[in-house]
């Protein structure tokens, strides 16, 4: 006796999104997510560099749904910590590196109680490790890693099956192949953002506690994602 499996079943459901603690999905619901990244730290690279992966990465996640989502870069900052009340959304290399020093960064969110995300940061670990941005096999692919932390930001989970997806949870020196999106990855954002959002009913832009919106006064459930790309190599 045998029993045949549905075995095309683990490929097609591979994709996670993000859940808070009420179980909840979270995601975005405007429209357009604003961002400012800070060029100190200690990276060796251009701002200008940076900023035009910065947004490469950003398309990589909107293109499929185009449209319904957009992000919006607002200029550099002098921000450098993960806060959710400092109304910006932030991108930075953190010199003085506090998480896991294995981690090449780490991308924190927030949503509201009723799953509405309203602000990120992402932090680049550039005290433990090296950046490049011409796929150098000695350095980590700095777009390899935004694209990845863009999915975070995004609401995106680690993708554990699928090996060649951006959202796979780790990352050798020298990888590229997570620059662009996977089938998988693809479906992950088309799944959260392909129906719209109630874009234009949030007035308040940025992550601001100060908004008046009534869901503040249920407070913030502050989710520090899990996000990151583990070396396999050494610690
Ligand atoms: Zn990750």
């Amino acid at each position: 006796m045998f029993t045949l499996l549905p075995l095309f079943l683990q490929s097609a459901l591979a994709f996670e999104v993000r859940t808070d603690d009420l179980g909840q999905t979270v995601q975005w619901r405007r429209h357009t997510i604003r961002y400012r990244f800070n060029p100190e730290g200690d990276h060796g690279l251009s701002s200008a560099a940076v900023e035009t992966l910065i947004s490469a990465a950003t398309r990589e996640w909107t293109n499929p749904v185009s449209g319904n989502l957009a992000f919006s870069n607002e200029g550099p900052t002098e921000i450098r910590t993960a806060r959710h009340d400092d109304n910006a959304n932030v991108i930075y290399f953190e010199d003085e590196w506090k998480e896991d020093p294995s981690l090449l960064a780490v991308t924190y969110l927030w949503s509201t109680t009723d799953g509405e995300l309203i602000g990120f940061d992402m932090a680049l670990n550039a005290e433990r490790h090296q950046w490049s941005i011409d796929g150098s096999p000695e350095a980590n692919d700095l777009l390899n890693t935004l694209s990845h932390e863009f999915g975070h930001a995004l609401g995106v989970e680690h993708s554990p099956v699928v090996e060649r997806a951006t959202m796979y949870p780790s990352s050798p020196v020298g990888e590229i192949q997570k620059r662009d999106l996977h089938g998988d990855d693809i479906d992950a954002v088309v799944h959260l953002y392909a129906n719209g959002s109630d874009a234009g009913s949030q007035a308040s832009a940025g992550c601001s506690t100060n908004s008046s919106s009534p869901r503040s006064a249920l407070g913030w459930l502050c989710i520090p994602l899990l996000a990151f790309l583990r070396r396999t190599d050494t610690a």
